[in-house]
């Protein structure tokens, strides 16, 4: 029998096990400059919990405005309990089990997306760091050439080539969101491209680029490529053969990510962690070679290859890594055990939910959904775009501020803060 865990009972077991631990070592005093007056405390903690309900509440199942949820209470007990310790997965010293956990968690995570092994991996605050750093190696492999980028590809790559200053060379997209692989032959002919970026799951549309077909392309140009899945990386899982069958799945392309130079994938968005959790990967272990560098006041425990000796950020948080490596060993990265099913609700809900768009007079699908974001419009009364435009804004205005909605409570407490 599966039941929702108890968010309370896992919890209060973590922080009970930490207490428990701190005891071991005998009792000993807090210094009296940590001290806080009780009624300022009371009213810091009020205030801040009331200000929380300001929120939109994400984990109701009518709310389905943004790619965002909470992270599961298993994530949710595994973080508190580590972050209470705070290491730091800088460096081995930092913090030594989450850093083993870390190095475990991003093998799992280049085994699901099929990397021959071994992959040079670490997490990251989250998706742009992770493809910060794959760009930065991208410039360093070939600083004389542009990259490549659809024009569907998240805004952070034009940032970050900004950043590093790579040349881009945009690459147009068809009427659903997907990279051209006609103007992509015509741009690896015409210019002198280092590395192509490709989206599986692109933020707007959820739409997946034809990594088949374009690798193959970049293969016989020998140009790098790196697959942009911070977003879609976990449905990879849904290409298994124990997955549920799911018509028209672009299964092949989520396949090809495995012969991608490099990799980005975020556990903060469909991993079931709490944001500040990304993850970069490459299947070149040599590019290491990149990040060099000494730190003689944190390397000097061990002989073995620190995660700060192959990562730009500095510290990040061990608790990102305990949380996601306890959230993986109760729900496992398995198509039908574990994400998998969690996934295939996902793309199950986007569906059925296109479905009844398509039935709808209301309503136009822009296109079916490729992953589980479904992109649609009202059907304005004129065929114009200002039509579709102020039809969208009252739909929004409606579905703000219906009564009904669980967001009314919500509402109301903004209104009373002003
Ligand atoms: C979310 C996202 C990013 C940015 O990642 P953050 O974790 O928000 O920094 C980059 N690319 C894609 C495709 C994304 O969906």
């Amino acid at each position: 029998m599966q039941s929702y865990p108890s968010i309370d009972a896992l919890v209060h077991r973590a922080l009970q096990h930490v207490d428990d631990w701190e005891d071991s070592w005998g009792a000993f005093d807090r210094h009296p400059s940590l001290g806080v007056a009780p009624d300022r405390l009371d009213d810091a903690l009020d205030e801040y919990l009331e200000r929380l309900e300001g929120n939109y509440p994400f984990h109701h199942p009518r709310y389905a405005g943004q790619m965002l949820k909470p992270p599961h209470p298993i994530a949710v007990a595994a973080y508190v309990a580590a972050q209470r310790i705070n290491p730091n997965n800088h460096a081995l010293d930092g913090g030594p089990p989450t850093s083993q956990m870390e190095q475990e968690v991003v093998t799992d995570l280049a085994d699901m997306l099929g990397l021959p092994a071994p992959t040079l991996g670490h997490l990251t605050g989250g998706g742009t760091v992770a493809n910060l750093e794959a760009l930065w190696v991208a410039r360093e492999l070939h600083p004389d050439r542009a990259l490549a980028v659809s024009a569907d590809a998240h805004y952070t790559h034009g940032r970050m080539s900004d950043v590093l200053n790579l040349d881009v060379v945009e690459v147009p997209t068809d009427a659903r969101g997907r990279l051209r692989l006609d103007a992509l032959q015509q741009t690896l002919e015409a210019e002198p491209i280092g590395t192509l970026v490709l989206t599986a799951g692109t933020t707007g549309l959820g739409t997946v680029d034809p990594i088949a077909d374009a690798v193959s392309l970049c293969d016989s140009h020998e140009v790098r490529v790196h697959v942009d899945a911070a977003y879609g990386g976990f449905f990879r899982l849904m290409t298994l053969d124990a997955a549920p069958p799911l018509d028209g799945f672009p299964d092949e392309h989520f396949e090809a990510i495995q012969r991608a130079d490099s990799v980005a994938i975020d556990p903060h968005k469909h991993g079931l962690q709490p944001y500040g959790c990304g993850c970069i990967l490459f299947r070149d272990p040599a590019v290491g070679r990149f990040y060099q560098h000494d730190s003689p006041y944190t390397y000097f425990t061990s002989e073995e290859l620190h995660l700060g000796e192959i990562s730009l950020e500095c510290s990040r948080a061990g608790a990102a890594a305990g949380a996601l490596w306890c959230t993986l060993r109760a729900l496992p990265l398995a198509p039908d055990d574990g994400v998998g099913p969690i996934l295939a609700a996902c793309l199950r809900a986007a569906r059925t939910w296109a479905e009844e768009i398509e039935r709808s007079d209301a309503l136009t699908l822009l296109a079916p959904p490729e992953t589980d974001i479904v992109a649609y419009f009202p059907t304005p009364e004129t065929p114009r775009l200002s039509a579709v435009e102020d039809a969208s804004r009252t739909l929004f205005d409606r579905a703000m501020n219906d009564p009904d909605a669980p967001i009314a409570r919500t509402r109301d407490a903004r209104r009373s803060v002003g």
